[in-house]
């Protein structure tokens, strides 16, 4: 057996390798306590676990779905939309189910990206942007971030010859694992730069309503001229606290919504229509629920930061994602600090290079676990920590 070249050059998922180590620890009888993933630990609301009950009795819901997903979905989602943003989006042609948005992003370059086209990714980023170009046999461009700059690239920045071969520019606000917002103005100074060099802009708003203190994150599509450059992708899973159910949408721009559709029926064959019913009852139903749980994370985010701070961590308070991005202290680079945290803390956190170069002297902590399991943590950051400046190891920054 043979495994093809192109999966060579695809590093392991990140959060794959991550769990083997956590793994390895629990079989050794330490209590791992995983800060690592985005995967909200509240639950998803009741109402919409009913209506996949009642929908999954329904035989009917029992067949392959249309592939573009159910009419009743795709009008609930053109629904939020206006609701929401203010976008009117029609059901028919501008708005396409996806099991996951993750589906949706892997798949968006075997449509718009030719073998050594470029994809631009941002750096640090969702690592499947990238990955996904390549298994495209495209080429990702890191469009580098900074901290200065608030985690919002500059576009004048990329260099002429790179734009020219460029096809489709990932965007994802608010941003995972940053935190980064960005507003209006330069969503406008995206749609400018796609016009410019003809490129699709994909703008993953995944944590759209994940965000605190009053901040209501924008849609790409309210930008002026966004629909003619653009589709946005989202998802139920952190907005409702259903990513093991897999249900997620795109929209925008009728030509690329459609040419996605005709990669989709060659490959799946749609969400289960149950979870589609289930899917319409979270979009249409009550928002407070998902107003609950944000405050729950606004407040754990409050404890947490504070927490951190006082154990000397330079964390940062996110307006929008449950994600702390947090540069490492001095003397760690961002896999020795993830080491250092995993073997004296028992803790499980991300080393920012997992999400590009850039990401370098950071780690991501995510905000998904239980109060309680983050009072341990803290606490036991804050002894590693106060344990950590005598025998701290020299030389941890490794080149790993
Ligand atoms: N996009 C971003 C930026 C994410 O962080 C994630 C999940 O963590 C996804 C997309 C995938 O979400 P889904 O569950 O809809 O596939």
């Amino acid at each position: 057996m043979q495994i093809a070249r192109r999966m060579q050059r695809i590093p392991p998922y990140l959060f794959a390798d991550l769990d083997r180590k956590r793994a390895a620890l629990k079989a050794k009888g330490v209590d791992v306590i995983s800060l690592a993933v985005g995967d909200p630990d509240l639950p998803t609301p009741d109402h919409i676990i009913e209506a996949l009950a009642k929908a999954a009795r329904d035989p009917a819901t029992h067949q392959y779905p249309p592939y573009e997903g159910t009419r009743e979905y795709r009008e609930a989602v053109a629904g939020w939309y206006a609701r929401r943003f203010g976008v009117t989006l029609d059901p028919g042609t501008e708005v396409l189910a996806l099991i996951g948005s993750k589906e949706g992003l892997a798949h968006v370059p075997w449509v718009f990206v030719n073998p050594g086209d470029v994809a631009l990714v941002s750096d640090p980023g969702y690592p499947v942007y990238a990955t996904a170009t390549m298994m495209a046999d495209g080429e990702p461009y890191p469009v580098p971030m900074s901290r200065e700059r608030g985690w919002v690239p500059d576009l004048g920045a990329i260099p002429s010859e790179v734009a020219r071969r460029a096809r489709v520019m990932f965007l994802n606000y608010p941003n995972n694992p940053t935190g980064g917002t960005a507003e209006l103005a330069f969503f406008a100074e995206a749609v400018e730069f796609a016009k410019r060099w003809d490129v699709l802009v994909v703008h993953d708003n995944t944590y759209s309503e994940i965000a605190y203190d009053g901040y209501r994150p924008a849609s790409f599509l309210q930008a002026p001229g966004a629909r003619d450059v653009a589709i946005e992708l989202h998802s139920l899973s952190k907005t409702y606290c259903m990513t093991g159910w897999r249900l997620g949408f795109a929209v925008g721009n009728r030509d690329a919504i459609q040419a996605l559709g005709v990669l989709k029926t060659n490959i799946d064959s749609g969400q289960f229509a149950a979870i589609q019913a289930a899917g319409v009852a979270a979009l249409t139903g009550p928002d407070a629920p998902v107003r609950e749980r944000v405050a729950r994370w606004q407040e754990r985010r409050n404890t947490v930061v504070a927490g951190l701070r006082r154990a000397g961590l330079d964390a940062p308070l996110p307006k929008a994602t449950f994600y702390l991005w947090i540069p490492v202290p001095a003397g760690y680079d961002a896999v020795g600090f993830t080491s250092h945290l995993l073997e004296h803390a028992g803790v499980v956190v991300t080393p920012g290079t997992g999400y590009g170069q850039r990401g370098e002297g950071y780690i991501r902590i995510s905000l998904t676990t239980s109060d309680e399991r983050f009072a341990e943590a803290v606490r036991r950051i804050r002894e590693a920590l106060g344990a950590s400046a005598a025998e701290r190891p020299v030389g941890s920054r490794a080149e790993r």
